[in-house]
C-alpha cells in the first residue's frame, strides 16, 4: 500500500479535493497512487503555464503602455490628458499665422489655474493627475472646431482660436472656459473648486511671431491674476513686457525646483594661426515649460537679484570640470576651460573655498581653468575685485576679460588687473569691416595687450572676411560661429578628437 495522499505534501491542492470527493482519501494502491502522481503533476504545469502567461501578459501591458505613451508623443499630445503637446501647439501656431487673412486675428490664451497646486500637494498626485485631465476636457468642450488645447507641462494649459474676426469672440470663449472651470471637479466622490485666470494675447496686434504672442498672452494673465478670480483680460501695449518678463522669469525659476532645466553647451576658442583648439567656454542654457529658451542675458541678471546666482554659478564650475574629465577619460583634449563668473558671484562671501573645493572633488588642475569677468564688476568694488583676482591668479586660475570695449574700456585697468587674456566684444567685430574705427581701435587693443602680454581673443566671429582682417591684425584666438556654435558635449566630441577647428562655409 503506498501513503495516503494526506501525506504527499507535493500533490497539488485541486487534485486533494478530487481525490477525497471521489472517496479515495484511504491510502491509495500504487497503481492509483502513480496515476494520481501523474493527474497531479498536470495541475501542477498548467499553474506553471498560468503563471508564464501572466508574467507575458504583464510584460505585454507594461509595452503597450510605453508604445501608447510614445504615439501620443509622437502624434503631438500630453500624455497625461491627451491635449496637444507644446510641440504641436506651436507648430499649429504656426500654420494659424501663415493661414491668417488680413482681416483675421489669431488667439493664444494662457489660462492659470487656481487651487490646483493646493489639491495636487493635499490630497495627491493621483488625484492631480486626474483633475487635469478633467480640466483638458472641459476646456476642450467650451472651444470649436479647429481650436486647440495644449498643456505646456505642470497645470498650464493654453488655448489657440486660430480664427478670430473680432475680440469680443474670444472674450466669450475665455468667459466660458472660466465659467467650465469653476463647476466643482468630482475627484473620489469629493466636490473640489478651483479656479481660471486668462490673459489674451491676439495676432498680429500684439506681437508678430509665437514666442511674443506668448509671451503677451502670459503677460495678460498675470494683470488678470491680479484682477482677482476668475478674471480674463487682453494684453495692452501698456503692460510693460520687459519687466513683466522679468517678473516672469522670476516666477518660472521659482516654481523650477533644483537645476533639472539647466545645462551647459560648449564653445571652442581657436588658434587663429594654428587652428588648434585653445580652449572652451561653457556657457549656460535654461529650457522652461513655459517660456522655452531663455537667453542667458535675460536669466542671469534675475537670478543675480534673486540671489540664487553663488548655487547655480558653483553648479557651473562644478558641471564644467565634470565635463573636462568626462571628456579626458575618453582620451579628449579640451584645452582651458573657461568660465563665466558674475559680477555678484564676485561678490559672494565663501567663493574662493568653494573654488577650491571643485577643483579638489573634481580633480581638474587650476591651471586647466579660466574665468571670465566683465569689466563692470571689477569697477564697482575695484579693490576687493583685484585682491580676488589675485587669489585666484595664485591658484594658477586664468583671467579673462570679457566682452572688452563695451564699459568703460579704460585702458588702464590692463595695466592695473592681473588680466591674461583679453575678449574684445562681438560689436566690434561686427563693424569691423564697415567702420575703420573698429579696425584702428582692435589694432590698438591687439598691441598694446601684446605689449602687457595678454593674449587677444576676438569674439563673435561670422566671416570670413572679418576672420581674414583680424588675421591681419594679429589677434590669437577666435570664437564665433563661423568656426562653432556653442555646442552639447556630444556634439563636439568630435572636434575635439581632431583637436583642430576651420572656418564653416557660408551657408
Ligand atoms: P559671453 O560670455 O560674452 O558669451 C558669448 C556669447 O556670444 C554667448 O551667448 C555665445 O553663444 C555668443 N556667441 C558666440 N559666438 C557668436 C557668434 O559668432 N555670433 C553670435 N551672434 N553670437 C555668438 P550666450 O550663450 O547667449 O551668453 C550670453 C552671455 O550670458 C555670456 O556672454 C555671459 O556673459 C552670460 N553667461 C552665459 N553663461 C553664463 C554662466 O554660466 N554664468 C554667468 N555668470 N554668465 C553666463
Ligand atoms: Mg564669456
Ligand atoms: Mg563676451
Amino acid at each position: 500500500m503506498a501513503d495516503g495522499p494526506m501525506d504527499h505534501p507535493g500533490y497539488h491542492p485541486l487534485l486533494l479535493r478530487q481525490l477525497r470527493k471521489a472517496g479515495l482519501a484511504q491510502p491509495l494502491s500504487q497503481a492509483t497512487a502513480r496515476l494520481a502522481a501523474l493527474v497531479g503533476e498536470a495541475y501542477h504545469e498548467q499553474d506553471r503555464e498560468r503563471r508564464r502567461n501572466d508574467r507575458a501578459m504583464t510584460l505585454m501591458a507594461k509595452e503597450m503602455t510605453v508604445l501608447a505613451e510614445k504615439i501620443r508623443h509622437q502624434a503631438g499630445l500630453d500624455p497625461l490628458t491627451g491635449t496637444a503637446n507644446r510641440t504641436l501647439f506651436r507648430e499649429r501656431l504656426r500654420e494659424a499665422f501663415a493661414a491668417a487673412m488680413p482681416e483675421q486675428r489669431v488667439a493664444v490664451m494662457f489660462v492659470d489655474l487656481d487651487g490646483f497646486k493646493l489639491i495636487n500637494d493635499s490630497i495627491g498626485h493621483s488625484f492631480g493627475d486626474q483633475l487635469l485631465c478633467d480640466v483638458g476636457r472641459r476646456l476642450e468642450g467650451v472651444l470649436r472646431d479647429g481650436d486647440t488645447v495644449s498643456r505646456l507641462g505642470g497645470d498650464e494649459f493654453t488655448l489657440l482660436l486660430p480664427l478670430i474676426y473680432k475680440p469680443g469672440e474670444a472674450a466669450f470663449i475665455a468667459a466660458r472656459a472660466i465659467e467650465a472651470l469653476e463647476r466643482p471637479f468630482v475627484l473620489d466622490g469629493n466636490e473640489v473648486l478651483i479656479s481660471a485666470a486668462i490673459g489674451i494675447a491676439l495676432y498680429p496686434d500684439d506681437a508678430e511671431d509665437g514666442d511674443g504672442l506668448l509671451v503677451a498672452a502670459d503677460t495678460a494673465m498675470y494683470r488678470a491674476k491680479e484682477m482677482g478670480r476668475g478674471h480674463y483680460t487682453f494684453f495692452t501695449a501698456d503692460m510693460n513686457v520687459r519687466l513683466h518678463q522679468r517678473l516672469l522669469i522670476k516666477n518660472r525659476l521659482l516654481k523650477a525646483k533644483g537645476r533639472g532645466d539647466l545645462n551647459l553647451v560648449y564653445q571652442p576658442k581657436i588658434c587663429i594661426r594654428t587652428n588648434r583648439i585653445q580652449g572652451i567656454e561653457a556657457l549656460l542654457r535654461w529650457q522652461d515649460n513655459r517660456l522655452g529658451k531663455v537667453s542667458p542675458c535675460d536669466f542671469i541678471p534675475v537670478m543675480e537679484e534673486m540671489g540664487l546666482i553663488a548655487d547655480v554659478g558653483a553648479w557651473v564650475l562644478a558641471e564644467a570640470c565634470r565635463q573636462v574629465r568626462i571628456w579626458r577619460e575618453a582620451g579628449l583634449e579640451s584645452g582651458r576651460m573657461a568660465v563665466n563668473v558674475s559680477a555678484r558671484q564676485l561678490r559672494q562671501p565663501g567663493l574662493i573655498d568653494t573654488v577650491i573645493n571643485i577643483i579638489r572633488q573634481t580633480g581638474v588642475a587650476a591651471d586647466d581653468l579660466e574665468f571670465e569677468i566683465t569689466e563692470s564688476m571689477i569697477i564697482r568694488d575695484t579693490e576687493s575685485a583685484t585682491h580676488l583676482l589675485d587669489e585666484f591668479r595664485s591658484m594658477g586660475i586664468h583671467i579673462a576679460l570679457d566682452d572688452f570695449g563695451t564699459g568703460f574700456s579704460s585702458l588702464s585697468y590692463l595695466r592695473k588687473f592681473p588680466f591674461d587674456i583679453i575678449k574684445i566684444d562681438k560689436s566690434f567685430i561686427d563693424e569691423i569691416m564697415s567702420n575703420p574705427d573698429d579696425v584702428a581701435i582692435i589694432s590698438a587693443i591687439v598691441t598694446m595687450g601684446h605689449a602687457l602680454k595678454r593674449r587677444i581673443v576676438a569674439e563673435g566671429v561670422e566671416t570670413i572676411d572679418q576672420y581674414d582682417l583680424l588675421k591681419q591684425l594679429d589677434v590669437d584666438d577666435i570664437q564665433g560661429f563661423l568656426f562653432s556654435r556653442p555646442m552639447t558635449p556630444e556634439d563636439l566630441a568630435p572636434l575635439l578628437k581632431q583637436g583642430e577647428c576651420y572656418p564653416r562655409p557660408s551657408p
